[in-house]
């Protein structure tokens, strides 16, 4: 009776270890307009991932007009950030609509540490963590320009001049602290988020690469 029991207990333990070290959990970072979408969809591409972008989620909402979309409409609209307790829930949806993937590209999310605790915690939930955290390194200027574009091209409402200044504000503020949070935990690295797709496309495979 001690064998099976032993057995048993070593093939939960052998699959908890399969299930922490092969699920890779990447947040691809950045201020907005460093290009975490584009390259985010060309990595999920490659590496087989599910890309989960919470501005993606925020924006489906708002065009059908869900509650959730309601709530969150004039926040996003004045660049300011959806307040932190609705995040955990939203992501806990996503991350559970996927099944039998080889890991997530987390894009736009976490953007504060309250938000890093809590994925931390729910991943933990899971016997999972973050395995990496690549940010776009991209400076104020060329993201203005960036984004001045983006509003020519697909008229969003949080890309006008005065909301695009509040969102970097809003970055610098709240979301750069993140950098120090998983420096420490040293799970961090950075490229420079300038060039072609493709250049910055196979620099960040290339770090990708060291860590799957
Ligand atoms: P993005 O497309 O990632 O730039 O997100 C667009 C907007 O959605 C942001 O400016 C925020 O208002 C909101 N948003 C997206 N992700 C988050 C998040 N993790 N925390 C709070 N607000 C978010």
């Amino acid at each position: 009776m001690v064998i099976p029991t032993v057995y048993i207990y070593l093939q939960l333990t052998f699959l908890i270890i399969i299930n922490i070290y092969y699920m890779f959990n990447f947040i691809i970072f950045g201020p907005p307009g460093s290009g975490k979408g584009t390259q985010s969809a060309k990595i999920a591409e490659k590496y087989n991932l599910a890309h989960i972008s919470t501005g993606d989620i925020f924006r489906k909402n708002i065009k059908e007009k869900t509650e959730l979309g309601l709530k969150v409409k004039s926040i996003i609209d004045s660049g300011e950030l959806v307040p932190d307790e609705l995040l955990i829930d939203i992501l806990k949806d996503a991350i559970n609509s996927y099944s039998g993937v080889r890991g997530f590209i987390f894009d736009g999310f976490p953007r504060t540490i309250r938000q890093a605790d809590e994925f931390e915690e729910l991943l933990k939930s899971k016997n999972q963590k973050v395995s990496l955290v690549l940010s776009l390194k991209v400076d104020d200027e060329e993201i203005i320009t960036r984004l001045m574009k983006r509003a020519e091209e697909q008229g969003r409402l949080d890309d006008t001049r005065e909301v695009i200044e509040n969102r970097l504000k809003v970055y610098h503020r709240q979301t750069e602290p993140l950098i120090e949070y998983y420096k420490k935990k040293g799970k961090f690295e950075s490229i420079y988020g300038i060039g072609t797709i493709d250049e910055i496309f196979s620099n960040i495979c290339k770090v990708i690469d060291r860590y799957i």
